[in-house]
């Protein structure tokens, strides 16, 4: 069973990932990063960086504010409206914040990629999948989630392209059982 507190990972990108750590952004906000705890469970099972060290109040404070922006923002650019200067500037600041850098080996003739990620340079690697989906070709495969209490975006990189929910196994399958309900109703069953 999936609990709405549940972790997103299938929006189709990183960013979206965290930004869908807020639910239901408008309508009563469903805050899945409660604690610093579940942001540092959100590096190890969704980023896949675990950061090894326990995170701290205001680190959660600031990577809310990233996520913010970038639901923001996405938001903003789905509906045709300019998003603020603010979230712009928060995430071209962490975008700048790099990810550990590869190292040449005593040999010369490997590379090592340290594997020791900063919280920091974890939220610079999201915000740079932010820019690169909302600058570029696939943020015109970006949904909204089509239930009225999830507000998920989530890029439909299906064929088709009728994807309508942020996951099957959560809204999906909700408006399977109410469609379910709804033709049992009308044939009396
Ligand atoms: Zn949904």
């Amino acid at each position: 069973m999936i609990s709405e507190m549940d972790f997103h990972t299938d929006t189709g990108r990183p960013c979206l990932d965290l930004a869908a750590t807020l639910g239901d952004r408008f309508g009563s906000p469903l805050e899945r990063l409660p604690d610093p705890a579940a942001l540092e469970n959100w590096f190890a099972s969704v980023a896949g960086k675990p950061l090894g060290r326990p995170v701290t109040q205001p680190e959660l404070d600031e990577a809310r504010a990233l996520r913010d922006s970038i639901g923001r923002i996405a938001d903003r650019l789905y509906d045709g409206e300019m998003p603020d200067a603010e979230d712009v500037d928060r995430i071209n600041r962490y975008a700048a914040i790099f990810p550990p850098p590869p190292r040449l080996t005593p040999d010369g003739r490997g590379v090592s990629q340290s594997d020791d990620w900063s919280l920091d340079a974890i939220l610079g690697e999201v915000a740079r999948d932010a820019i690169d989906l909302l600058s570029g070709p696939d943020f015109a495969r970006v949904k909204r989630c089509e239930a009225e209490d999830c507000s998920v975006l989530f890029v439909d990189y299906s064929r088709p392209g009728k994807r309508r929910w942020c996951s099957m196994t959560r809204c999906g399958n909700r408006a399977k059982k109410r469609t379910y309900n709804a033709r049992n109703r009308t044939t009396g069953g």
